[in-house]
């Protein structure tokens, strides 16, 4: 038997045309039987119905500003151009797709109408293309409202309060069968114009179960990070927690998602890093204390000595450094060392008094003899000079070479 496979419609001259393979031969008089794919139809039925209700939402929420520049029907998802001043905000976008839900919602009948064009162009409220042609009579498709009522009292509100457009397609019987609505995007397309893809139905059902998901993980993930002090000091585990929230903050931009859910998501990692950040500079004070501290002790034993280099414990930052040499008033010269293994980093800090500088021991020249050996650049000045490396590994070295060079310019 003859098949004829249509892929596309197109109208021409008043007809409508089908487009499509046959396999076989058809011939005038032919009479054909008509199967249609339903689950398909079923979806593009829901996107288009849907795609009328996110029109209507979006002159909800951004008046006139939105018109519509263009449409996308497909079975999987809906594609909406329109035009706008510029970004939506998180909040236009949720505001647009509750909108949108309620008036599915409302389950009201989706009626449809051929009416003179003329007649149909009076409804206030009815939303057309603007540069585009229609045919006279039009068919008219409102939601909840039968189209006899707003033909019959065009300048009612009515018109303004559902959806009401210009159609030729396919659509559902009532809005309620478009199921659940979500706008996963919204984006610049063109000076003026945004882009919206929307989900209805099946598709965006996975979408809210999806955000759903994200949100425990990221939940737990908060929960576990308040709950786990010991990652103030455990390194490994301090990285591995912030790859945790990098890796899920990448796979929530991914994932088709209620845009604003993932904004909501993404809000929640960054939250996350605020956590592990208050962890970071508390690990920070706590090796200050403990610099400061052991810098303390340093000064008994200190007392008599002109010069002291010392290596304080990893971690240390230079202005750590910086306030524990301040505790050694007594010493002439000293330079203090920390490394810190993780981020390959040395760092050096020295002060030297007057005396020193005038028996020809200046802190930049000081550190600069001990920058090649830790692999790094210093800078400062006569009496206080610092540096950082990237060769932690040659701290005993640098010690050493630190003290000789200080012996023999002041001697110990
Ligand atoms: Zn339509």
């Amino acid at each position: 038997s003859t098949e004829f496979s249509v892929n596309n419609t197109q109208p021409r001259g008043g007809y409508i045309m089908l487009i499509g393979k046959v396999e076989g031969t058809i011939k005038v008089g032919d009479t054909l039987n008509q199967t249609i794919d339903e689950p398909r139809r079923e979806l593009i039925m829901k996107n288009h119905t849907g795609t009328h209700v996110l029109n209507y939402a979006l002159r909800q929420v951004l008046k006139d500003a939105a018109d519509q520049k263009g449409s996308l029907v497909a079975p999987d998802r809906m594609r909406f151009d329109f035009t706008a001043k510029g970004a939506m905000t998180p909040e236009q976008v949720k505001e647009t797709e509750m909108i949108a839900q309620a008036l599915i919602d409302q389950n009201g009948e989706v009626f449809a109408k051929d009416s003179s064009l003329a007649q149909a162009k009076a409804v206030k409220g009815l939303r057309a293309v603007f540069d585009e042609t229609y045919p006279d009579p039009v068919r008219v498709v409102s939601i909840g409202v039968p189209v006899e009522q707003l033909l019959g009292d065009p300048d009612g509100p009515a018109g303004n309060q559902t959806s009401v457009e210009f159609c030729g397609g396919t659509h559902l019987r009532r809005a309620g069968h478009v199921g659940k609505f979500v706008i996963a995007s919204e984006e610049a397309i063109a000076k003026g114009i945004r882009r919206m893809y929307a989900l209805t139905g099946p598709e965006a059902e996975r979408a809210i179960h999806r955000a759903d998901r994200f949100e425990q993980r990221i939940a737990e993930l908060v929960k576990t990070i308040e709950g786990d002090k010991s990652l103030v000091n455990d390194r490994d585990r301090y990285r591995a927690t912030s790859k945790q929230i990098f890796a899920f903050d990448a796979e929530v931009i991914q994932s088709t998602l209620p845009q604003w859910r993932r904004d909501e998501l993404r809000t929640k990692a960054k939250a996350a890093t605020k956590i592990l950040d208050g962890y970071a500079k508390q690990a920070q004070a706590a090796v200050a204390e403990k610099v400061l501290a052991e810098a303390k002790t340093l000064v008994e034993k200190a007392k008599n000595e002109k010069v002291v280099v010392h290596i304080f414990p990893p971690g240390a930052t230079g202005k750590a450094l910086d306030s524990a040499l301040k505790q050694l008033k007594t010493t002439s010269a000293a330079m203090a060392f920390s490394v810190d293994e993780e981020q390959n980093r040395i760092t050096v800090f020295a002060k030297v008094d007057q005396a020193s500088i005038d028996s020809g021991l200046k802190a930049t020249e000081w550190v600069n003899a001990v920058c090649e050996l830790v692999g790094g650049k210093g800078g400062g000045k006569e009496t206080q000079a610092q540096a950082v490396g990237n060769r932690p590994e040659a701290v005993d070295q640098a010690l050493q070479l630190a003290r000789e060079f200080a012996k023999t310019k002041i001697g110990s």
